[in-house]
Formats: structure tokens, sequence, C-alpha cells
């Protein structure tokens, strides 16, 4: 993980409790061996936040965000890895070797370049508002009615016309042109010559939610295009990351417990003018998760105010299912005549805003308006699409809003009030089905059903028996020899079964020490294996038991590819192969059959035959090679 030594990290780790920390920040109560809470990532209505202190790990059912304590903080507190180590060390009373490490004495050192090359550009780019080149930028700016005070608060300036002023002014100031690069304020031509990003546009900074100016966005004043201009994603700066405004906008946003999201930087800056502070934008992309998470920081009320633009609403619902998903309370404001926020509030003043922010449409009416505004809902299959996108919305409703929905669904689709909550009924009977855990929790997370693709036997085998490994990774050569040299078909399961088996060469083996080498996705992956419970009492009859039916599986889908083949082949008429693969089917059904039985001698007999005549006589069709049988 880069330039503290993993030794100090372990550390660390060990003397920082991750129930102690964790209970900081969520309320938890026993329940066997671990403890619940209320998720503080999304919006948790039952516990699904699950903190097991024998593993020290966090894992929360509801959103499937998990790790240890280091990723808990990160998340929470929005640090990277080596600033959560930092605290946590200090709060531990361990004194962390002096960055003797160059590396990382160079890293940090960087960091604080680009971070003081922003503050300047940003002070260049206020002051040239005095310049005379920036009339028409004032004029515009004047002409907004923008105060003093928004202004200030905004921190607005602009950039002059010519290609090197700001590297010119930077330069006398001691910046490196590479790093003036790499923050995004410069580019480097072909030729290698280096000149300003921002050219004769209006500049507003980007600030991270602790105030850090990260990026910049650039509006023109003409009609160039593009008409905004962003910094490129930097070590600091990601649009996904993002949300314009939600440091000056937090305050607000957490006293009125709503947060308006709007689609540009003149929208919230205006909305700020006319006193609706808690508006943030995101920059002109689809929202994701982080968003979400970085919303809900502050409230799981969301108002959705982006321009009707008709191109914009597919991927505007995408995003809206995905707040829905974590938990926000989601609503969309649809704004007249195809305006913006910033026009129509300079036109029409902040009452009549109010009034549009008050009669803000639920997610699901606004998907039934979306689809019933296209005026194809004309055929079945066309009523079950849209049934299929709000009945997510609609399952997690309570009694009554559920009964208005399916009145409103029915009125949109023309069908009987009966037929749509038959449908319903049916949608959720299938959810119950694909979910793997207790039906108690299943009934709270319905979304998460949805992101996550249905188990089928295989993974659920795998899935058991990564589990099996993560605790004892000596069981790792049984089931390389077993299975094969690539035993998970699942690619995270695969990639954390090698990684466990790397680490275990060193001594002093955790299942807690992958959490340094995994990446994001994968440490959720690995507090939801490691929160699981063994089902069972022998690992080593529970191993052996999975793989029997992990072979089951490949043999399975062997034989599916075997069919495939051999209907290829009809076409063609290759006799010779065909043979064999007759032949091949036989061994696999026989096998099947001998396991069936109960004839475990008979089963390896057939096993060891099929091996020796398919896997080297005939290795070339064997398309996928991925194990034994
Ligand atoms: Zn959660």
């Amino acid at each position: 993980m880069g330039f503290i030594p993993d030794e100090v990290i372990e550390t660390v780790r060990q003397r920082s409790d991750i129930l102690y920390v964790i209970s900081r920040y969520v309320q938890l109560k026993k329940k066997g061996k671990s403890y619940t809470g209320l998720c503080p990532f999304h919006d948790d209505r039952t516990p699904s936040f699950t903190v097991t202190p024998g593993k020290q790990i966090f894992h929360c059912f509801g959103c499937n965000v998990g790790g240890d304590v280091f990723k808990f903080l990160m998340l929470k507190e929005n640090l990277t890895f080596s600033e959560a180590v930092k605290t946590l060390a200090e709060q531990a009373g361990i004194v962390l070797p002096a960055d003797d490490n160059p590396a990382a004495r160079k890293r940090d050192a960087k960091r604080e370049r680009l971070k003081k090359a922003n503050n300047l550009a940003k002070d260049f780019f206020i002051n040239n508002l005095q310049h005379q080149e920036a009339a028409a930028a004032k004029h515009y700016l004047q002409g907004r009615g923008l105060s003093p005070e928004v202004l200030e608060g905004f921190q607005i300036g602009f950039a002059l016309p010519g290609w090197q002023s700001l590297l010119d002014y930077l330069g006398k100031k001691g910046c490196r042109q590479q790093d003036l690069v790499e923050a995004g304020l410069a580019v480097s031509g072909e030729t290698g010559r280096c000149y300003d990003r921002f050219r004769n546009r209006i500049m507003f900074p980007i600030w991270d939610a602790a105030g850090r100016i990260v990026g910049f966005g650039g509006r023109v004043l003409d009609d160039t295009l593009p008409k905004y201009l962003n910094s490129p994603e930097t070590p600091f700066f990601s649009k996904g990351r993002t949300l314009y405004g939600l440091y000056q906008a937090r305050q607000s946003i957490r006293e009125k417990n709503c947060v308006i999201v709007v689609e540009g930087y003149m929208d919230v800056i205006t909305a700020h003018q006319y006193g609706i502070t808690n508006t943030v934008a995101s920059l002109g992309t689809a929202l994701t998760v982080e968003h979400g998470r970085l919303l809900l920081n502050h409230s799981r009320n969301v108002i959705f105010a982006y321009d009707a633009d008709a191109a914009g609403v597919a991927a505007t619902i995408r995003g809206l299912d995905i707040l829905q998903e974590l938990g926000c309370e989601v609503s969309v404001v649809s704004i007249p005549d195809g305006k913006d926020p910033d026009d129509f509030l300079r036109r029409y003043g902040v009452e009549p805003w109010e009034e549009l922010i008050r009669r803000a449409a639920s997610l699901i009416e606004y998907k039934l308006q979306y689809a019933a505004g296209k005026r194809t809902i004309k055929t079945v299959t066309e009523k079950l699409e849209v049934m299929r996108q709000v009945f997510p919305d609609l399952a997690a409703k309570g009694g009554v809003e559920k009964e208005e929905g399916l009145k409103k669904i029915a009125r949109t689709l023309n069908l009987s009030w009966d037929t749509v909550a038959g449908e319903l009924k049916r949608f959720e009977e299938n959810l119950s089905k694909k979910w793997i855990y207790p039906d108690k929790i299943a009934k709270n997370i319905h979304t998460i059903i949805r992101k996550e693709k249905k188990m089928d036997a295989r993974e659920k085998s795998e899935s058991i028996l990564l589990r099996l490994v993560l605790d004892d990774p000596s069981l790792g050569e049984t089931i390389l020899a077993e299975i094969g040299e690539i035993p998970f078909k699942n690619d995270n399961y695969q990639r954390i079964f090698m990684n466990c088996l790397e680490l275990y060469k060193s001594p002093g083996y955790r299942p807690e020490g992958l959490f340094n080498i995994l990446d994001n996705d994968d440490q959720n992956l690995l507090s939801k294996l490691l929160t699981l419970d063994i089902p069972g009492e022998n690992p080593v009859n529970i191993m052996k038991c999975y793989i029997a039916s992990i072979k089951r599986c490949i043999r399975q889908e062997r034989r599916e590819g075997i069919l495939e083949e051999i209907k290829e082949l009809e076409k063609s008429g290759n006799n010779m192969l065909y043979n064999d693969l007759l032949r091949e089917l036989v061994y696999l059904k026989g096998i099947d059959e001998a396991e069936k039985a109960g004839n475990s001698e008979r089963t390896v007999e057939l096993m060891v035959d099929c091996k020796k005549f398919f896997n080297i006589n005939n290795g070339d069709h064997r398309g996928e090679g991925r194990g034994n049988i």
C-alpha cells in the first residue's frame, strides 16, 4: 500500500478496536458474535450494518459496503488510506516512522504543490476581474445581478484570453509546469509546449466536501464551444465524486433537511443569490453512488431540478434509481417551458420556484409521467415494461403509499387495480426467491437484489469454499488440485483466492490483511464473506462437499457445451469429433449417475477415465479448459 510499512499498518489495525471506533458514529447492539446498527452509509431503517469484532470488520447487508477499520474511517471522514492510518495511529498513541521513505515524501510534497497551485490560480482568476480584458465578463456577471457576497462566496474569477497568462503568473510564483499540467490548469501540446487550459472564460473554483479547491469550471462569454470546460480528472478531482456548491450549501442542507440538485454552476449560484442556499449541482455527469453518499451525509431528502431536455431523462432516471437504492427520498421538479433553474428564478422569482419545489413529483410519479409522455404504452409488453420500472420503487413503500402508487399505475396504463396489484405481488415474490439471506433482511433490501445478479448454484458454492479458505488458506491446495488452476468462475472470488494464498506465504496470516491488497469492490465482497458463518463444524468435510458441487456444475456446463458443439458439427459432418463428443457425454452422464447413487468408487473411476481420454486426447476442443471434471 505504499509508504507506511505493512507491519506498522498491522500494528495500528490491531491497536484500533473497530468496535470502539465505529461506536463513535453508530449505535451498536450486541447480537451473537457481532454487533448491528443502522448503517451510516445509506438510509437504513432496520439494522443491516454489522460489525464483527472477532474479525475486525464491518459489513452492511443493505448497501453492501464493507471493510476494515481504515476503510470505515476513509468513507466516514472522507480520508485517504494513509490519512486514516495516521488518524488511528495518533489515537492509539503509535508513532509512525517519520516519512523516511523518499517516494512518500515526494508524493506528499507534490500534493502540497498542486494544492498551492490551485489556490494561487483561484486568486489570480479573481484578480483578473479587475483587468480591462475582463470587461465583458464583469458585464455578464453584473447582468446576472450577482451580489458581491455571492461572487465572493463562490470565488468567481476570470481567465485571461492569452495562451500563457496563468502559466506565466504561476511560473513567477515558483510553480513547475509539470505540476500545472497534472493539476489540470495547463495543457501540454504535441510539441511539448504548454499553454493555459482555461482562456477567456469565467472561472468557477470547485471544492471538495472539506472545502479544498480540487478543480475549476470555465464558462465562455460568446458562442465558443464547449460552453463549459471542466478540469480533467486528476488525483484530486473526479466529477463522479464531486458536487458543486456542497461546501457552501452543507449548513443550509442540514437546517432544511433537504437538498436541491441542479445541473450547472449558474443554477447553483443563482439559487444561492435568491436565498435558496440548499442547492448543489452535479457537474454534467450521471449521478453516482459516491454522489449519493455525499448527499446522505447531510440529508436524505433529495429534490432534482434538471431542465427537461429529453435526451437526459433516461440518464437522469438511472441516477435517481441509484440514490433511491441508497435510501434517499427522491423527488423531481419539472420546470415548465424547458427552462433551467437559473432562467426560471431570474424570470419569475423565488415564490413560483418554491411552489415548483413543493409540487415536486415522487420518483414513481415521475417515471409514470415520463412513460406516459412517450405515448407508446399500448401493447402488453410496453405496459409490463413500465411496471417493471416502477415496481422496485413501489415494493419498498408502506401500505398507504403503495396503494396510492398502484392507483396511479392503473390509471396511467389503463389497467384495472387488481391486475396491477397482481403483477406487483408476483414481482415481490420473485424478489424474495432470489435473495439468499433470510427473509427478514430480504424485505428491507429489495434494492440490493436488483444490483446483485442472482447467485447461481456454482457461485453459491464458490462463496462458501472461499469463505473456508479465508479462515484456513491451507485448504487452497486441495481446491487447486481437485478443481483446477482457476477454481473460481467468479473473477472477484478468483482474485481474492489468489491474493489469500499469496498472503498466506508471509508469517502471521490474518484474512483482514487482505484489505490492504484488494480494490474497493473486492473489499466489499471480502467483508461480506467474512461476516458469513461457516455452515457446519468440520471445514474439510464442508470443503469436500462444495468441491463436489462445483464439479457437478462444471460437468453440467460442459454437457451444455457439448450439445452446442454437436449441433454445430451436425451441420459440418465431422464424424471423428462427433463420436468423441458423444462418448464424453456418456461419461459425464455416468459420473453424475454414479454420484447420485452414492457409488463413490465408481464415480472416481469414471472421473479418472474421463480425464484421461478427454483432457489428453481432445484437449483442443475443450473450449474452456477451466478445470477438471
Ligand atoms: Zn449500508
